[in-house]
C-alpha cells in the first residue's frame, strides 16, 4: 500500500472520528433534549392526570347533575302529568260550572217567568177580587156567604138586604134558618147539611117572604169553595118574580095562540065541510025538482052527491087522524111487511089520472125492492099526498120524479116537481096542520085540500119512526120522507 493512500485513509479516519465526535456531541445534546422533553412530558402527564382527575370529577358532577336533572325531569313529567290531570279536572269543573251556570240561568229565567206569572196571577186575582166585590156590592143577585161549620151568615150583599128588607146586622152571625125570610124553607136545616157536605144545591123557584110579608119567588143556588183553610158556602138568590110573570104571559100567549089556531082550524074545517054539504044540498034540491021533468037528472045529482060524500068522508077521516091524540093513533097502525117498489107502483098508478089532466109525467125509476115494516093504508096515504101535491102545485106539462135511496138503515123516498115551489118564509111551516102556503091554489078543484095533507105525511112518517123534509129547488120543490128499514125485513 502506498503511503499517500495510507495518509488519506488516516485522514479519512480522522474525519470520521471527528464527525463521530460531533455526532456523539449531537447525540448527547439530543439525549439531553430528550431528557428535557421527558421531564416536560412527565410534567405534562402529571398535569394531564390532574386534568383527567378534574375531568372525572366534573364528569361525576355532571353525571350527578344529569341524574338530578333526570329526576327533576321525571318529577317535572310527573308534575306535568298531574298538571294535565288537574287541567282536565279544572276543565271538567269549568264545564260543570258552565252547565250549572246555564242551568242556573234557565232556572233564573223560569223563576223570572214564574215571578212574572205570579205577578200576573196576583194582578188578575186582585182584579177579579175587585170585580167580585163590585158584583157583590152592586149585582142584581142576592148573595149570602155562610160559614160551612156553623151555618152562620158571614156576609150579605146590599141587593139581598133590599130584596128581603132585612138590614145587614139582622143577617150577620145568624144561622140561615134564623132569618125570617128563610124560616119557611121547610128543609133549610136539611139543606144546610147538603151544603156542608160540599154539595151543590139548587131550587128553581123558591117562595120567600120579605120582612114586610110580601111573597117573592127566587132561584136559589148554592156552591161551596175553600177560602184558605175554611170551606165557605155561597148562596146566590135571584129574584125571578118578573121572569115568572113573563113566563106566565108567554105561556098565556102560547095558549091563546093555540086556541086561536084551533078556532081558525075549526073555522077552516067547517068551511071545507060546508062546501060539499052545500053541493049535496043543491043536488038533492035539483034531484027533487027535476025528478018528473028529466028522469036522468036524479042519477047525475046522486053521482055528484056520492062524490061529495066521499070527499066529506075523506076530510072527516083526515080531521080525525090529525086531531086524535098521538097514543090513540099509534094503536091504529097495523104493521105489515110492505114492499117499497110495489107501494110506489100502486100509488103512482092511482095518481096518474090527476097527472093526466095537467099533462104531468111521473117517473119512478130504480126503486129498490126492499121491505118496510109499516101500515099499508097509511103509507099509501102518505105517498099519495106527496105525489098529489107535486101535481097540484106542479106546472102544466111538468114532471114529477120519485126516487128512493138507502143509507144507514133508512130509506129516503123523495118526490120532486118542477112547479111553483115554496117561499123561504113558508118552508118551515108547510108540515103544520091547516097550513097553506099559497092560498090562491086552495080553490083548485082537484086539490080539494084543506092544508092537512103534509101534516098527515109527517104524522105517518113519525109514527113509523121516520122523518120528513121539504126543500126548495131552483124550479119546484122536493119533499122527502125517511123511514127505517128493519134489518130482518130486507129482501
Ligand atoms: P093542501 O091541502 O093545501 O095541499 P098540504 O098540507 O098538503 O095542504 O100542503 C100545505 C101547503 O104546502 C100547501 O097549501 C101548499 O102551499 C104547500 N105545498 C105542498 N106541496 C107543495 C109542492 N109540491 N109545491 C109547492 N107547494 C107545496
Amino acid at each position: 500500500m502506498k503511503k499517500g493512500q495510507l495518509a488519506a485513509i488516516a485522514k479519512e479516519k480522522e474525519d470520521v472520528r471527528r464527525k463521530l465526535a460531533v455526532t456523539a456531541k449531537q447525540l448527547a445534546a439530543i439525549a439531553r433534549e430528550k431528557e428535557g422533553i421527558r421531564d416536560k412530558l412527565a410534567v405534562t402527564a402529571g398535569k394531564l392526570a390532574l386534568k383527567a382527575k378534574q375531568l372525572a370529577a366534573i364528569a361525576k358532577e355532571k353525571e350527578s347533575i344529569r341524574s338530578k336533572l333526570a329526576t327533576t325531569a321525571k318529577e317535572k313529567e310527573g308534575i306535568r302529568d298531574k298538571l294535565a290531570v288537574t287541567a282536565k279536572q279544572l276543565a271538567a269543573i269549568a264545564r260543570e260550572k258552565e252547565s250549572v251556570r246555564s242551568k242556573l240561568a234557565v232556572t233564573a229565567g223560569k223563576l223570572a217567568l214564574k215571578a212574572k206569572q205570579q205577578n200576573k196571577i196576583e194582578t188578575k186575582l186582585k182584579e177579579s177580587e175587585i170585580r167580585y166585590r163590585r158584583l157583590f156590592e152592586t149585582g142584581h143577585d142576592g148573595i149570602l156567604i155562610l160559614n160551612s161549620q156553623t151555618g152562620q151568615i158571614t156576609d150579605v150583599n146590599p141587593f139581598l138586604e133590599r130584596l128581603l128588607g132585612y138590614s145587614k146586622s139582622e143577617f150577620l152571625n145568624k144561622k140561615l134558618w134564623e132569618v125570617g125570610a128563610f124560616k119557611n124553607i121547610k128543609a133549610s136545616k136539611e139543606a144546610f147539611k147538603i151544603f156542608k157536605e160540599g154539595g151543590h144545591l139548587r131550587y128553581e123557584d123558591l117562595p120567600l117572604e120579605t120582612k114586610s110579608g110580601q111573597s117573592i119567588e127566587v132561584e136559589f143556588v148554592s156552591n161551596s169553595y175553600m177560602v184558605g183553610e175554611t170551606l165557605v158556602i155561597q148562596c146566590n138568590i135571584r129574584d125571578i118574580t118578573e121572569r115568572k110573570k113573563l113566563e106566565l104571559v108567554k105561556e098565556t100567549d102560547r095558549l091563546l095562540e093555540e086556541e086561536r089556531l084551533k078556532v081558525a082550524s075549526i073555522a077552516d074545517a067547517t068551511h071545507e065541510l060546508r062546501t060539499p054539504l052545500a053541493i049535496i044540498k043543491g043536488n038533492v034540491d035539483l034531484a027533487m025538482q027535476n025528478k018528473s021533468k028529466n028522469p036522468k037528472a036524479p042519477r047525475s045529482a046522486f053521482r055528484a052527491i056520492n062524490y061529495e060524500i066521499k070527499h066529506l068522508s075523506n076530510i072527516l077521516s083526515d080531521l080525525t087522524l090529525i086531531t086524535s091524540k098521538k097514543g090513540e093513533l099509534q094503536n091504529r097502525i097495523v104493521y105489515d111487511k110492505i114492499n117499497l117498489r110495489s107501494l110506489v107502483t100502486v100509488v103512482v098508478g092511482r095518481c096518474k089520472a090527476i097527472a093526466y089532466k095537467k099533462n104531468i109525467s111521473i117517473t119512478a125509476r130504480k126503486i129498490p125492492s126492499l121491505i118496510i115494516l109499516g101500515d099499508e093504508v097509511y103509507l099509501e096515504k102518505m105517498l099519495a099526498n106527496l105525489i098529489k101535491n107535486s101535481i097540484v102545485y106542479g106546472n102544466k106539462n111538468g114532471h114529477t120524479e120519485i126516487l128512493a135511496e138507502e143509507s144507514r138503515g133508512f130509506v129516503t123516498i123523495s118526490v120532486s116537481d118542477d112547479g111553483i115551489g115554496i117561499s123561504k118564509e113558508d118552508l118551515p111551516h108547510v108540515f103544520e096542520r091547516f097550513y097553506r102556503a099559497d092560498k090562491s091554489h086552495t080553490s083548485d078543484a082537484n086539490s080539494m085540500g084543506i092544508g092537512l095533507g103534509l101534516s098527515i105525511v109527517k104524522w105517518v112518517a113519525e109514527a113509523h119512526g121516520g122523518t120528513v123534509n121539504a126543500k126548495n129547488m131552483n124550479k119546484g120543490s122536493v119533499f122527502s120522507v125517511s123511514l127505517p128499514i128493519k134489518a130482518d125485513t130486507t129482501q
